[in-house]
Order: C-alpha cells, then sequence, then structure tokens
C-alpha cells in the first residue's frame, strides 16, 4: 500500500503498523508493465527511487549494500566462479558486481520484465554501466521456465535478485525451482537468494527457504544478515545454499586482495555475516546440519 502526501512517497506495512517515507521531489516516471506497476522517483536525499507495485525497490543512495551483499559473499565463497546467472535484478546492479569478478566469463541476466531494464538504464545509469561487457548477457522471460529448460550442470552461482514471494516471483521460492537450480548446478555451485527481513520473516520465509533448499539437496544453507535502510524493518538478509561445500568458509585473501572497489562489502564484513543472531540460529537450529559446526 502506498501514499503520496504532500511531496513525500510512503510505502505502508499494515500488517506490521509501521510504514517508510521519503522526501520526494517529483514522480519522474509511471507506466503499467505487461506484470506490475513501475514508478521511478526522484527523491530529495536518496538520489532516484525505484517502486514496483507499490513496493520500495531501490535508491540511488543505498542500493549497494543489497547489490554488493547479494553477489560477493556467494562469488567469493565458491571456488572459481565461471558462469553466473542472475533471476530478476532488472536494474543490473547485480549485474554489475558480478561483472567486476574478472574470473567470471560469463553472466546472464534473466529477468521477466524488460521495461524494469529500460527505466533502470535511464534513470540508473551508473548501475547498468557493465551492461556492455561483452561477458554479459540478458534474457527477458521467465526465470522459472528458463531454469526448467537450461542444460544441467551448467552453472558456477545462481542468484535470485526477485521481488517478495508474490505474483511472477512466488515460484522463485518454491521447492520445485530449488531442484531445477540444483540440476543447473556445476559441482561446487551455490545459489543465493534475496530472504527478506530477519526481524519479519524469519519464522516464515526464511525458515521455509532453508527446509526447501535442504529438500532439494542443498547440503548446507545460510542466512547472511545486512542493513537496507528502504526496506521493511532496515534490515534485510541473503540465504546462500551450498551442494558439496560448507559456507563458513570462503576466499578470504582473494576477498582482501580484492581487484575492485566496493562500499560495503569486505571480508571483516563477511565474517560478521556469518555470524547470525541467536534468535535466528534458535529458528533455525533444525536445518543446520553437524559438518556446518
Ligand atoms: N532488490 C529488490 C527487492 O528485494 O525488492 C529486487 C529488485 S529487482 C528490480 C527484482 C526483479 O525481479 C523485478 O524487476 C521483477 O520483474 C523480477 N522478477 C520477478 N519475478 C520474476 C521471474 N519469475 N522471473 C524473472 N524475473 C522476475
Amino acid at each position: 500500500m502506498t501514499a503520496l502526501n504532500e511531496g513525500w512517497f510512503t510505502e505502508v506495512f499494515q500488517d506490521q503498523g509501521t510504514a517508510f517515507s521519503l522526501q520526494v521531489k517529483r514522480k519522474l516516471h509511471e507506466e503499467q508493465t505487461p506484470f506490475q506497476k513501475l514508478e521511478i522517483y526522484e527523491t530529495e536525499t536518496f538520489g532516484n527511487l525505484m517502486v514496483l507495485d507499490g513496493c520500495v525497490m531501490l535508491t540511488t543512495r543505498d542500493n549497494f549494500l543489497y547489490h554488493e551483499m547479494m553477489t560477493h559473499p556467494a562469488l567469493f565463497t565458491h571456488k572459481d566462479p565461471k558462469k553466473v546467472v542472475i533471476v530478476g535484478g532488472g536494474d543490473c546492479g547485480t549485474l554489475k558486481e558480478v561483472l567486476k569478478h574478472p574470473g567470471v566469463q560469463e553472466a546472464w541476466q534473466v529477468e521477466i520484465d524488460e521495461r524494469v531494464t529500460r527505466m533502470s538504464e535511464k534513470y540508473f545509469p551508473e548501475l547498468c554501466e557493465a551492461n556492455g561487457d561483452p561477458r554479459a548477457n540478458f534474457f527477458f522471460g521467465d526465470g522459472i521456465q528458463w531454469m526448467r529448460d537450461i542444460e544441467p550442470n551448467s552453472i558456477d552461482v545462481l542468484i535470485i535478485d526477485s521481488t517478495d514471494p508474490v505474483g511472477p516471483a512466488e515460484g522463485l521460492f518454491a521447492l520445485d525451482f530449488y531442484r531445477d537450480a540444483m540440476l543447473a548446478l556445476r559441482e561446487g555451485g551455490i545459489i543465493v537468494q534475496q530472504s527478506e527481513s530477519p526481524l519479519l520473516h524469519t519464522n516464515t520465509i526464511i525458515k521455509d527457504i532453508h527446509d526447501d533448499m535442504h529438500k532439494a539437496g542443498f547440503g548446507h544453507v545460510q542466512t547472511l544478515p545486512f542493513p537496507q535502510p528502504v526496506y521493511p524493518t532496515g534490515w534485510w538478509s541473503c540465504t546462500m545454499g551450498s551442494k558439496e561445500n560448507p559456507l563458513k568458509y570462503f576466499r578470504e585473501e582473494d576477498a582482501n586482495n580484492r581487484p575492485f572497489v566496493t562500499r560495503y562489502y569486505n571480508a571483516g564484513v563477511h565474517h560478521g555475516a556469518l555470524a547470525m543472531p541467536q534468535f535466528m540460529v534458535d529458528a533455525l537450529e533444525d536445518e543446520v546440519r553437524p559438518e556446518e559446526g
């Protein structure tokens, strides 16, 4: 639910009794795409704001937190990621982070709504600056079907950068999708999914993700919390699943010596994000396998 009163954009979380507001200068764009209502605002202090179906997707000012955490922990945990697929992620911010890794040879962005990407090129050009990289590939269509059709054993890292688990994204948070992902991943493969708010969703969405990833055969599952001021509660998470290897270890030396700039991610942040808060450990403890420690 959204409200726009006296120069403020407000997303109301009715069931939580809370709301989040940004002061806006003007609306830059509005359209009903075949999939969702897409709005873009210029805000007073957070740069541009993208909203899909009334839900805040990203702002210029703080998207680096989300995009870096969706990308670098998984890519520095995998031993040698060469082919990376992003499902969703139409704003291209995750793709930009993935392509910072020189070892990545091929990256795909599989986004259902081409209009999100076209409007990001216009209003978030800094996120799209790697789109011309020869390693970047774009497919506009349903990621669920794409994952059913993909060649088995062909991906190293799969990043699910989707909207909330409703509408077209619902099937991206489902056991069948994780089974397809399991088949698509090569040995040592890692899946990582945006997994909503630790405060709101640990006992529901996050627990379901852990259960379903385990059922699909991911032996190791780990949720990493991180701040995201513009999302409900200001606290967000991604959940990684690994076919074979524990997720507590990562290529720390490579993370320390990364040949690119990050604004949030570093090896210390990675370590910190692996330390799950106690209430999450308690809620998810049934899912912790002995070898995960
Ligand atoms: N950071 C955001 C968040 O957590 O709310 C997500 C940003 S990104 C814009 C999410 C994208 O997922 C949207 O552009 C949406 O069109 C796309 N999407 C939703 N369902 C999809 C599906 N089944 N296949 C491919 N893309 C999908």
